[in-house]
């Protein structure tokens, strides 16, 4: 009697004839999560098996697994011949100790000898005499003993479902470009967009020396979080210190978050478009904080030129993020102090509601192309 993983998928049966492709995807993307670990991988009837594993590594392998994208449910089952005394020994196994059950079989192999309900009867009927505080109960019962007799002459046999991450493969919706600070928000937009099949590079501002070295590597450790959800990442590091620089000393201090957003948001678009991404992602949410006005999202997106900046935070509470980030295991990382390049020369009064053509009239005080051209020639970049 082996134990192996059933998988099955989530919305992939929607994709008609690019389905060969989806679950190709999505079986490279189990392979590297479980990369390291000794296993096999196989198709079977719209699901998929994983065998051959060490019984040691069953919590390490559901635990990455459960950051595959596409995976709907999964179960731990039993796999034995197709035997009816094999079955029953599997099914005695996976019987809880009391309470109410049902057997539910689904047979692939219709030379079995049995049909799919005289097969539950009969193992039912022998786990009834075998084990006393149990009892049948076929329209609500407090489990269900799975029996998938299969058409190689063998049986899987289980009793729980476990929810998978959902969504869609990762690689099945294109790449995104994240602006991912060292806040709780960015990780957050950034495992939301992942979720529905997007592939994720990241890229990130700093402020060296007036941010600190701290700050950076909080941010290569969130990136390397998410990157466990995005099937790896690269990260893009660029300066934006010059450009903080010129803005404090010529512009209107009040706009300092303001044009800096609008430099972020080209240069981003600069790198995403060099590496093939396909969209801008923020992890603005409206009216979060002062420069998360409509007014302010006007200002930062009237500079972008040929990509859609998607902004998946937008409707959220903040509380509501913030269960999503411990959800995902990037809250504590998130909340470590050490503070990001918006904070340098941060002005008393911000505007909150800039007028666009206030905005370009201060802009116009510097030289935004030769400042765009500096930042991307500090560009580093991390794979993760
Ligand atoms: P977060 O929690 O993600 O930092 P926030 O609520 O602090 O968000 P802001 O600081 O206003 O909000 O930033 C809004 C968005 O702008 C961020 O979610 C992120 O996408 C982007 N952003 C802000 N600062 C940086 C930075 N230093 N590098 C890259 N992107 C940034
Ligand atoms: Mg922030």
């Amino acid at each position: 009697m082996e134990k192996v993983i059933i998988i099955r998928y989530s919305e992939l049966h929607l994709k008609g004839k690019n389905r060969g492709w989806f679950e190709r995807v999505f079986a490279v993307n189990m392979e590297k999560s479980l990369k390291g670990i000794r296993h096999e991988i196989h198709r079977h009837s719209g699901r998929y098996l994983i065998e051959n594993f060490s019984e040691n590594d069953i919590d390490v392998i559901t635990e990455r697994l459960g950051k595959v994208f596409g995976i709907h449910s999964y179960s731990v089952a039993l796999k034995v011949r197709a035997d009816m005394n094999e079955i029953f020994n599997a099914a005695k196994q996976v019987c809880s100790a009391e309470g109410s059950f049902k057997v539910d079989t689904h047979r692939a192999d219709k030379s079995f000898s049995l049909n799919s309900m005289q097969v539950s009867a009969e193992i039912g009927g022998r786990l009834l005499d075998n084990i006393p505080s149990i009892k049948v109960d076929v329209h609500n019962p407090d489990f269900i003993i799975n029996i998938d007799i299969r058409e190689n002459g063998t049986a899987l046999v289980f009793n729980e479902f476990f929810n998978g991450a959902g969504g869609m493969p990762v690689g099945t919706s294109g790449k995104g470009m994240l602006l991912i600070s060292g806040g709780i928000d960015s990780p957050v937009a950034g495992h939301m967009i992942a979720k529905r099949g997007m592939k994720i590079e990241c890229i990130h501002f700093h402020s060296y020396p007036y941010t600190n070295l701290q700050a950076r590597e909080k941010v290569i450790e969130l990136a390397k979080q998410l990157s466990t959800y995005t099937c790896g990442t690269t990260l893009n590091i660029v300066s934006v210190t010059k450009i903080q620089e010129q803005i404090h000393s010529l512009c209107n201090g009040d706009y300092m978050v303001t044009l800096l957003r609008r430099f972020m948001m080209r240069i981003a678009e600069r790198i995403a478009l060099k590496c093939g991404a396909q969209c801008l992602i923020t992890g603005e949410s409206l009216a979060q904080v002062a420069s998360q006005t409509v007014e302010g999202m006007t200002s930062s997106n009237n500079v972008v030129q040929n990509l859609p900046v998607l902004r998946p935070l937008c409707g959220f509470d903040k509380d509501e993020i913030i269960e999503r980030s411990r959800a995902i295991g990037t809250y504590q990382t998130s909340i470590e102090p050490y503070e990001d390049c918006c904070t340098v020369f941060l002005p008393k009064h911000p505007v909150t509601r800039p007028k666009l053509s206030d905005v370009i009239a201060e802009e116009a005080k510097l030289d935004v192309e030769a400042l765009v051209d500096e930042a991307v020639a500090t560009l580093e970049t991390i794979t993760l």
